[in-house]
């Protein structure tokens, strides 16, 4: 090691703010993506990103999207230098491709960014993406988007999002109008107006500034929607709580910001906020201690699996979240769970959507090594100490269906298959007590669709998958062991084993597993399941 790598290390991590887009399909994330990265000049001409969801989306044949993979694999983690930071941004599925990965990728991130459609406030998947980050006190920036639609009141819209989602907004700008009448955000922190002017062309430092929040000039120029502006900006100053950085880094506290994503405003500000506000990687808790970002020694957490282009060579890439260290191409590294040995040559990295070859990375970034089925959800690889990294979820599923194989001899191909897509995540495998059939569980319907097709032309076996009476499930746990051997067998008919071996509850309705509950007081029923 050379004797200023432990110097430069600390540099390098610190410079590194790693976070996620998380808002309701249409708010405006593919959008905004785009203008991140045309902003911090990692692309050079808007519409390649778009382009790209266009290529996705435009058909549901999940065989074209299997095509698109080489791109949409390179683009699930981009890459971008903004003032002196490395930004690491990865991308959450949209509702099509909604998955447990949706989830995972969360556990991957220091921060992340809710996008807001100002016309329809808080949305469903909005809510559900959010929940995973109040459980981790994930730090969280809300971008309102849209404003030059005709959307919801500002004050309301403020209203809903601490009500719904139970944190206090601490707006940072606010709007001058909407709509037609969309005249620019005032800076509540800078004193100045940034006046909006329509359009795509423009890429920051151009956008007209007025000094001031109370300028004479403003009330003849913007004149009515100005008056309501000052009068709601003294109801939030008076109402509004102070920013607190550290209420911020906890994720009570979210600092709000306006604009319209399409017309290239307010981008610069989220980039600005991401840089000053956003935590640099923190430290992760192991089963054995706690891995601090500047130790010397790498390590890293798989936190998805996506298999590789090409379904012949079943090949697939891990996604390794850097936790400590400095990760140099060709290293020798460890894979703590088999002990087995990996020397990544061709690791890729994913800089402005192009996948390159990756030569090294530091504590944040993201790395995504090939491999046959060595690396597994969960997995921590180390230069050698005996590391296990926790807090992978698993969520219970909210949808099941039962599996068969269509020709009887081609039993071991399903259950091949299914312990491999099963490892990778993208469906949760589950063996009933009662009976031989599999139950597959999912929190998205497209998982089953590629699941089915996957197990056709990757294992070669036709799966029958049909609908199940199940509904909800829930892993079960008791400090008492005898009591929940006597638990298991008071409910055969409805419990089954996970791909871990874990017990889980299975029922039809909510109201069940309530009436459950209540008549097993020492059990305990989880919805979440960590791995390890
Ligand atoms: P995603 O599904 O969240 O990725 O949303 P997209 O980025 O694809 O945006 C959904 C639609 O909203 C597209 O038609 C965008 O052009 C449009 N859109 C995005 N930002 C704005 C905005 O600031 N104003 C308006 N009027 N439309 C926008």
């Amino acid at each position: 090691m050379s004797a200023d790598l432990p110097c430069r290390i600390q540099t390098e991590v610190k410079r590194r703010r790693t976070f996620a887009i998380i808002s309701h399909p249409d708010a405006g994330k593919t959008t905004l993506t785009e203008k991140l990265l045309l902003f911090s000049g990692a692309i050079q001409i808007a519409g390649s990103v778009k382009a790209r969801k266009a290529s996705r989306h435009a058909t549901s044949d999940w065989m074209e999207i299997e095509k698109q993979r080489g791109i949409s694999v390179a683009s699930s983690v981009m890459q971008m230098e903004y003032r002196d930071c490395v930004i690491n941004l990865l991308d959450t599925p949209g509702h099509q491709d909604f998955s447990e990965d949706t989830y995972r990728v969360l556990t991957a991130v220091d921060a992340a960014l809710m996008v807001i459609d100002a016309a329809n406030g808080v949305e469903p998947q909005t809510r559900r993406l959010l929940q995973v980050c109040r459980a981790r006190n994930t730090p969280i920036l809300t971008f309102v988007n849209k404003m030059d639609r005709e959307v919801q009141d500002p004050l309301a819209l403020m209203d809903e999002i601490e009500r719904e989602l139970g944190m206090t907004v601490v707006p940072f700008t606010w709007p001058v109008g909407m709509g037609k009448h969309f005249h620019g955000v005032m800076d509540l922190r800078q004193q100045q107006m940034r006046v909006f002017s329509p359009g795509e062309d423009r890429v920051g430092g151009d956008d007209e500034i007025l000094q001031g929040l109370d300028n004479p000039a403003y009330a003849e120029r913007f004149g009515m929607q100005y008056e309501q502006a000052q009068g709601e900006i003294e109801l939030v100053q008076d109402a509004a709580a102070e920013f607190n950085h550290e209420e911020f880094l906890t994720g009570k506290q979210t600092p709000m910001f306006f604009g319209s994503a399409v017309n290239n405003f307010g981008v610069q500000e989220i980039l600005d906020a991401l840089v000053e506000l956003a935590p640099a990687p923190g430290e992760r808790a192991a089963m054995q201690r706690v891995v601090k970002p500047e130790e010397s020694k790498f390590s890293g957490v798989v936190f998805k699996i996506q298999a590789n282009m090409d379904p012949s060579h079943r090949d697939r890439i891990a996604f390794l979240r850097v936790a400590s260290g400095h990760f140099e191409r060709g290293m020798r590294l460890k894979v703590v769970r088999s002990g087995k040995e990996l020397r990544p040559n061709t690791v890729v990295s994913f800089l402005s959507q192009r996948r390159e070859l990756l030569d090294e990375a530091f504590g944040g970034d993201i790395i995504g090594i090939p491999n046959h089925g060595v690396l597994q959800l969960g997995d921590t690889i180390t230069e050698g100490e005996a590391l296990q990294f926790t807090g992978l979820p698993f969520f219970a599923p909210e949808m099941f269906r039962s599996v068969e194989v269509a020709d009887p001899l081609k039993t071991k191909q399903l259950k091949a298959g299914l312990q491999q897509l099963g490892e990778e995540g993208a469906i949760q495998v589950f063996r009933p007590i009662a009976g031989s059939v599999l139950l597959l569980g999912a929190v998205g319907q497209l998982q089953f669709e590629v699941v089915a097709h996957r197990l056709e032309h990757e294992y070669g076996c036709k799966a029958r998958i049909s609908g199940s009476r199940f509904q909800v499930a829930r892993w079960v746990t008791c400090e008492d062991e005898k009591e929940l051997k006597r638990f298991i067998d008071a409910n055969d008919h409805r419990m089954a084993y996970d791909a871990v071996d874990a017990p889980t509850v299975l029922v039809e309705y909510a109201p069940e597993l309530r009436a459950i509950e209540a008549n097993w007081p020492k059990i305990k029923f989880h919805a979440l399941r960590e791995h390890a």
